[in-house]
């Protein structure tokens, strides 16, 4: 956890705290990777600590401040679970969790013992809480319909539009903004992290991302030297090996190049893939536009099921084949 606020989050920190009378649910928003989470925990750290410091850190020192997270008994943090309709896959690849009903049923036990600590206040933190699945967000909507006293909800989230349209307007909305490029320099340094500038760009500039993205660096390898050779890749040779990350994490990579293929067919540069402009621009010059817009469609098509528990090499290697096409004359 941090111990400071990232300062690209500095402002949206004093704003909360201006606020004198928080609402009963607040929904954290922002692009993924730019520290919402640690964001959250230090919020909720400190509303629940005995006596802040003057810039509204938590002390460290109180009994709440070392009760936290794990032994808190106000403090409650909902994440996604495997569900048992993912069980039929028995593939070794990363499969898409939810919040279910469950949580929520226990969620709703827990409120109605009152609080332990004496200012009677609580936390329940609810992340990602677009992993909410239908069954949960109407059993976590009838709780927030009635709110128990002195309970803060905070649902955090990279994909507000994917909460139910009456969870989100209960919530007020705080939005976070990311690190500028430079902002995320400076943090990686701070941290004595090496990394490639090359892969700040691929992660749209989120230093967190790009943390992450240093451990899949050589699946992300594979599937770059693939894209990049256009029309001549060989579907059969594809080693599917790079699905350990998941379908979805692989989708993401194939739909950051497709978009950079259409960024360089109209400037001419690239965004996520940097070093590969040159590359990604010769095959603009020779992409097929309306194949390349409907091969986009196709990838958020099959990103909306990428977590089901569907033969994912075959829905891959069909990708492959279509994205082939895209360099195909109409
Ligand atoms: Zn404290």
């Amino acid at each position: 956890m941090m111990h400071s606020i990232y300062p690209w989050l500095q402002d949206a920190w004093n704003a909360m705290h201006q606020n004198k009378k928080l609402p009963h649910a607040l929904i954290f928003k922002g692009k993924e990777g730019i520290g919402k989470h640690d964001f959250a925990m230090t919020f909720a750290k400190s509303y629940l600590c005995q006596s802040p410091l003057a810039n509204y850190l938590p002390c460290e020192t109180c009994v709440s401040c070392n009760w936290f997270p794990e032994s808190h008994p106000d403090f409650k943090h909902i994440a996604p679970v495997e569900s048992d309709d993912d069980e039929s896959s028995k593939r070794k690849t990363v499969r898409k969790k939810n919040i279910v009903i469950d949580q929520i049923r226990e969620l709703s036990e827990y409120l109605e013992l009152s609080a332990h600590q004496e200012k009677g206040k609580r936390i329940v933190l609810i992340e990602p809480a677009d992993a909410l699945n239908q069954a949960a967000s109407n059993a976590l909507l009838k709780i927030l319909e009635e709110p128990p006293e002195n309970t803060l909800f905070i649902l955090v989230t990279s994909q507000a539009q994917k909460l139910i349209a009456t969870i989100r307007s209960r919530c007020q909305l705080i939005d976070f903004r990311g690190p500028s490029l430079e902002e995320s320099r400076l943090f990686l340094t701070d941290e004595k992290i090496t990394y490639d500038e090359s892969l700040l760009s691929f992660t749209g500039g989120s230093p967190f991302s790009a943390i992450k993205e240093l451990e899949n660096q050589s699946e992300r390898d594979v599937i770059t030297q693939l894209l990049a050779q256009g029309h001549h890749i060989d579907v059969t040779k594809v080693n599917y090996g790079i699905l350990t990350q998941g379908l979805d994490w692989t989708l993401n990579i194939i739909q950051k190049w497709t978009f950079d293929l259409l960024l360089s067919f109209h400037t001419q540069q690239s965004y996520y893939f940097k070093k590969e402009e040159a590359r990604i621009h010769s095959q603009a010059k020779q992409l097929n536009l309306d194949a390349l817009l409907s091969f986009a469609n196709e990838l958020n098509a099959l990103k909306k099921i990428a977590s089901h528990p569907i033969n994912q090499e075959l829905q891959l290697q069909n990708i492959f084949i279509k994205f082939k096409q895209i360099f195909e004359p109409s």
